[in-house]
């Protein structure tokens, strides 16, 4: 499959022919033919066909398609767990105890929340008139996805959009496409429409700026990395779009002098390691109490020096390698920067020997010795590496945790019940976790501030993004000559 457009399968327009890599070993997981703007046209128009019918089924009628898809992809659990493992590299521990269930999860959720769909109640705001408020879906969306969760992050555009009654054409990451391609087959063998869900893979300046600039697309939602979260607001704004920015993170883990370190220790290494350290809410700068400082560095690098790198197929592997070849030398260089001016690489910095050097692997890395305004302390590297700084005051941790561009998730570690809530008062994130670090759910809106964007996704709050508020008035006098008139004309 290449392409899912109208309800089917089709090739890609472009005739460039597109490798999918297993970057566990570099072999080839697929081929397909790219998409362009031949095929963002002909989804937008599946699109738009397919919206007078689906916006008018009934909220019932949207709900039980979205319960039937639930189960189908519950079903069908242990394929696309399997091909999101094989074209990302995550461990297969993660994909099906984590992305899977978690798509699962969402889809039974947006069923539910299709059925609850509410304007506020109608009323005589005037004494002459009643207003209501109709909630209504916006048309075609367009969504851009990036490649560290491609089932979620499908799911998580895809989901509210259609729930709502919009119909959707989603563009994933080009390198790994597979999963989102499977998630539209599904749909339409969950009975939903041909046309409401199309995926149409490309890359980003092709087929994504197609689907962007396109005049019958009405609005977009965009997960990726603020510089290009950027580029689409401004091309969204030649045709005044609605924009949805779930952008990049750079999260603060910050541990206080009465926290329970070995909860912390163990918490930084989940929430630093995660999917390989390429999640946008991973734990990226730890600041730790200097009281607390040499114990928790001493007790992450124990951890991280024991976690074992290997096949993402085997179920005792805990970290598989990073996305591409690209990415793992990406992560080597803000590394091998850091070295350069001055950072100690506690454990890690390296990519592993032997059997694993075919893969795009990297030794999960912990970096003291850096400064706050290094780069490696204020860019995302979207990788297995955390770096570790000391305060000495509650106002100098939340001072550095903010100090960043970033604003999409935070922790705090504290036993201290109103230190926890003035911390949690203080972070500029869209997400502050108090003694623990990356737990999501689907009841919960997830999204950032500043420059991490604006805009949620899961729960209610993303469900009500994608749609538009209409007040209805409707006179209650029936007179033709209305008192208002007069300050118009006297006739
Ligand atoms: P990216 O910004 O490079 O790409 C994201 C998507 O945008 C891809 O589909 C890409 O093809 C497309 N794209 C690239 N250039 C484009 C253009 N000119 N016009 C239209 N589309 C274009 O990001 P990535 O490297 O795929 O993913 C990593 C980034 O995503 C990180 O910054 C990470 O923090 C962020 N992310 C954020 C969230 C969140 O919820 N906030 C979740 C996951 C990832």
């Amino acid at each position: 499959m290449h392409q899912y457009i109208g309800g089917g399968p089709r090739t890609g327009s472009s005739g460039v022919v597109h490798q999918v890599t297993n970057p566990a070993d570099g072999s080839t997981v697929a081929d397909l033919v790219l998409g362009d703007g031949r095929d963002a046209d002909l989804a937008v128009d599946a699109a738009n066909r397919a919206f007078p019918v689906w916006s008018r089924a009934t909220p019932a009628e949207r709900s039980a398609a979205l319960h039937r898809l639930a189960r189908l992809l519950d079903e069908r659990a242990r394929e696309f767990a399997e091909t999101e493992s094989r074209q990302t590299g995550k461990p297969i521990r993660l994909s099906t105890g984590f992305d899977v269930p978690g798509t699962v999860d969402n889809t039974a959720f947006f069923a539910g929340a299709a059925r609850h769909l509410e304007g506020k109640a109608a009323a005589e705001y005037s004494a002459d008139h009643t207003s209501a408020i109709r909630r209504e879906p916006i048309g075609v969306v367009a969504s851009i996805a990036p490649w560290n969760y491609p089932l979620q992050m499908a799911a998580w555009k895809i989901l509210p959009a259609i729930a709502a009654g919009n119909t959707i054409v989603l563009k994933p990451a080009e390198i790994t496409p597979l999963t989102a391609l499977l998630f539209a087959q599904a749909c339409t063998d969950a009975g939903i429409p041909d046309g409401v869900v199309n995926v149409v893979v490309g890359t980003g300046p092709v087929a994504g700026e197609a689907l962007l600039a396109h005049p019958d697309v009405r609005m977009v939602s965009f997960t990726g990395s603020t510089p290009v979260g950027k580029r689409v607001m401004e091309i969204a704004s030649r045709t005044v779009k609605r924009v949805h920015l779930e952008l990049g993170g750079k999260a603060p883990f910050v541990v206080f002098d009465d926290a329970d370190l070995e909860a912390a220790i163990h918490g930084a290494v989940a929430g630093s390691l995660i999917n390989t350290g390429q999640d946008c809410t991973a734990a990226t700068r730890a600041y730790v109490h200097r009281s607390r400082f040499d114990e928790f560095v001493a007790g992450v690098a124990d951890l991280y020096a024991r976690v074992s790198l290997g096949d993402p197929f085997d179920p005792a592997t805990d970290l598989g390698p990073l996305v591409s070849y690209t990415q793992r030398d990406r992560v080597a260089g803000f590394v091998d920067r850091a070295r350069g001016y001055g950072a100690e690489i506690v454990v890690g910095g390296e990519a592993p020997g032997g059997a694993l050097a075919a893969g795009a692997y990297y030794r999960p890395t912990l970096v003291t010795g850096v400064a706050q305004d290094s780069e490696i302390v204020r860019d995302e590297v979207f990788g297995p590496v955390l770096t570790v700084l000391p305060f000495d005051t509650d106002e100098q941790a939340l001072a550095l945790a903010n100090d960043t561009p970033f604003g999409l998730a935070a922790s705090v570690w504290t036993r201290d019940h109103y230190r926890a809530l003035r911390a949690v008062r203080e972070i500029a994130a869209g997400c502050v976790w108090v003694n623990d670090h990356i737990p999501i759910i689907s009841e919960m809106p997830h999204g950032g501030y500043k420059a991490s964007g604006f805009g949620k996704d899961m729960s209610t709050y993303s469900f009500e993004e994608y749609t538009q508020v209409k007040h209805t008035m409707h006179d209650l006098t029936g007179v033709a000559r209305k008192p208002w008139h007069r300050t118009i004309f006297e006739l």
